[in-house]
C-alpha cells in the first residue's frame, strides 16, 4: 500500500479526511508510524511504539468505519505518556524500576481514547515518574527539541511534545503536576491543556502527587484539544477524585465572540525573572486579544513567590508515599540474588530509582516525619490555600487570567542539569494553578531568540471551554500553531 502523506494536519482535518474516505485509517498509521521510525527517532521522543498494535486497531477502525459505526476521531492515531498503563504493551513511566512492567489493564484516558476509536501508536519518552522540567530524567535518555535538537523539550511531557510538535503524531496525551503538559507544550510550540482537577480520571495513570495529578490534551490546535477533552473527560468511579459533571461539547463554543471578556494580567507574572523578549511576545497577544475586544486589568496573586517552595514540600511528601509501592516484590525492578528482604528493599529501590525521584523521596520523607510535619507538611498545605484563595479572589473580578507560560524559551540540554532550583523556577507560573486546581492552557504565540514561546491561559474552576474558546478564537486571527519546525515540516 503506498504511504500518504498527512502528517501536516491537525485531529479535526484529520476526522473530515477519514470521513470523507481521502485515505484509510490503516494509510494515516503507516505514516505516522514511517515518520516516528524515520525521520523522528533522533528525538527519542518514544519509548515503545506499539506498530502491530497500531497496525490492527487501525484496520479495525476502517472496518467499522465502512460498517457505518465509526464516531468522529475514530481511525486517528495518537501517543500516550509512558505514564498511562497499557494493557499488554509496557509502561515505564521513564524509569528503569519499570523497564520490564507490563500492565494487566488500561488506564482510564487509554480506555476512553480507544473506545472513541483512535488508533495508539506507542508510548512517549517522559521525565522519570514525571519529575521534571526537561526531559533529562527518563531512563531512556533525554527528548530533543524538534526546533533545535541542542534544546531541551521541555518535561515532563517532552516526548509528547516533541512528538506532536516534530508532525510525528497529530496528537498526544500528557499529565501536568506542576505544569508537565503547559511548560513541554510551550518549549515545542504546540497547544496544552491540563484541566481542572477531578476532570479526568487518574485511574490507571501511575501516580506522582496525587492531590496535584492530572492527564490532558496536546496538539496543534485548541480545536484538536477541545475534541480530545471531550472524549477523555468525564466521571469514573475508580478514581475517588473524579467529579461526576457533565463533560461539556467544548468543540461547540470555539467560535463564541470574546467582546466584553475580563481577562486579569497578574502583575507578578511579569516581573523579574521574564525574559524580555518572551515578555515582548506575550504583549504582541494581548494586543490581539484587545482587537478582539477583549479587556485587561491588572490583578495580584500575592502568593506567587511562595507556590514554587509550597509545591517542593507537598509533591515530594504526596511522592514519598506513592513511590513506596515500588518495592521489589510486586512489581518492578528487583536486585539479583538479596541477601534477606531489607537488602531486596534497598538494592531493587537504589538500582530502580534515579537521582531526582531519590532526591524526591528524600525531600518527601522528611517533610512528613514526626518532627517536622507540622513545620514543613502543614506550613505548605496552608500556603496552598492562600494560593487558591488569591486565584478565587481575582475569578470574582476576571473571566480568566493570562500570562507567559514559562519564564524562558526552551533552555540548552544540559543547562540546568546541575542547578535543580533553577529547574525547577522552569515551573515558576505553571505550579500554582496544579495547587489550585485550575484549568490552564499554553497556547503559540511566537518566538523568542529563535525558540517558541507559549502564552499561559488560567480558567476557574471547569471553565475549560473557555479557555478552548479564547485559544481557538486566537488561533484564527494568528498562525503560530501552524508553523513546523523546518527540519520536520
Ligand atoms: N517540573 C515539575 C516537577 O518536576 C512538574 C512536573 C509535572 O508537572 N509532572 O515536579
Amino acid at each position: 500500500m503506498d504511504t500518504v502523506s498527512v502528517h501536516d494536519k491537525t485531529v479535526a482535518e484529520l476526522a473530515a479526511g477519514l470521513a470523507a474516505g481521502t485515505y484509510s485509517s490503516e494509510e494515516l498509521t503507516r505514516d505516522c508510524l514511517q515518520r516516528i521510525n524515520g525521520i523522528g527517532s533522533e528525538l527519542n521522543a518514544f519509548v515503545t511504539v506499539a506498530e502491530e498494535h497500531a497496525l490492527t486497531a487501525a484496520r479495525e477502525a476502517d472496518r467499522r468505519r465502512a460498517r457505518g459505526e465509526a464516531g468522529l476521531l475514530s481511525g486517528i492515531p495518537l501517543a500516550h505518556k509512558d505514564i498511562f498503563c497499557t494493557n499488554g504493551i509496557r509502561t515505564s513511566c521513564g524509569s528503569r524500576m519499570l523497564d520490564n512492567f507490563i500492565s494487566p489493564y488500561d488506564a482510564h484516558v487509554v480506555e476512553r481514547m480507544q473506545t472513541a476509536g483512535m488508533v495508539m501508536l506507542g508510548k512517549t519518552n517522559m521525565d522519570e515518574f514525571a519529575m521534571g522540567s526537561s526531559n533529562e530524567n527518563s531512563f531512556y535518555g533525554p527528548v530533543k527539541n524538534p526546533w533545535d535538537t541542542t534544546a531541551v523539550p521541555g518535561g515532563s511531557s517532552g516526548g509528547s511534545a516533541a512528538a506532536v510538535a516534530a508532525r510525528l503524531v497529530p496528537a498526544a496525551t500528557g499529565t501536568d503536576t506542576g505544569g508537565s503538559i503547559r511548560q513541554p507544550a510551550a518549549m515545542c510550540g504546540i497547544t496544552g491543556l491540563k484541566p481542572t482537577y477531578g476532570r479526568v480520571s487518574r485511574y490507571g495513570m501511575i501516580a506522582f502527587a496525587s492531590s496535584l495529578d492530572q492527564a490532558g490534551p496536546m496538539a496543534r490546535s485548541a480545536e484538536d484539544c477541545a475534541l480530545l477533552l471531550e472524549a477523555m473527560a468525564g466521571f469514573d468511579s475508580r478514581d475517588s477524585t473524579c467529579v461526576n459533571q457533565p463533560v461539556p461539547r467544548y468543540s461547540e463554543t470555539l467560535d463564541a465572540d470574546l467582546k466584553g471578556l475580563k481577562i486579569g494580567l497578574p502583575k507578578e507574572y511579569f516581573g523579574e525573572g521574564l525574559d524580555a523578549e518572551v515578555a515582548r511576545v506575550v504583549d504582541a497577544a494581548i494586543e490581539e486579544y484587545r482587537k478582539l475586544g477583549v479587556e485587561f486589568r491588572e490583578i495580584s496573586l500575592r502568593n506567587t513567590h511562595l507556590a514554587v517552595p509550597a509545591y517542593y514540600v507537598i509533591a515530594p511528601a504526596e511522592c514519598s508515599s506513592n513511590l513506596s509501592r515500588f518495592d521489589g516484590v510486586r512489581f518492578g525492578h528487583r536486585c539479583e540474588n538479596p541477601r534477606d528482604l531489607e537488602d531486596l528493599y534497598k538494592r531493587s529501590r537504589g538500582e530502580g530509582f534515579g537521582a531526582e525521584v531519590k532526591r524526591r523521596i528524600l525531600v518527601g520523607t522528611y517533610a512528613l516525619s514526626a518532627g517536622y510535619y507540622d513545620a514543613y507538611y502543614l506550613k505548605a498545605q496552608k500556603v496552598r490555600r492562600l494560593i487558591r484563595d488569591d486565584f478565587l479572589a481575582a475569578f470574582g473580578e476576571v473571566d480568566a487570567i493570562l500570562g507567559p507560560t514559562s519564564p524562558t524559551v526552551a533552555f540548552n540540554l544540559g543547562e540546568r542539569s546541575d542547578d535543580p532550583v533553577k529547574m525547577y523556577l522552569s515551573d515558576i507560573y505553571t505550579i500554582a494553578v496544579n495547587l489550585a486546581g485550575l484549568p490552564g492552557m499554553s497556547v503559540p504565540a511566537g518566538f523568542a531568540h529563535g525558540r517558541p514561546v507559549g502564552l499561559q491561559l488560567i480558567g476557574n474552576h471547569f471553565d475549560e471551554a473557555r479557555l478552548l474558546n479564547m485559544a481557538h478564537r486566537y488561533q484564527q486571527v494568528t498562525d503560530w500553531h501552524t508553523r513546523a519546525p523546518e527540519a520536520f515540516a
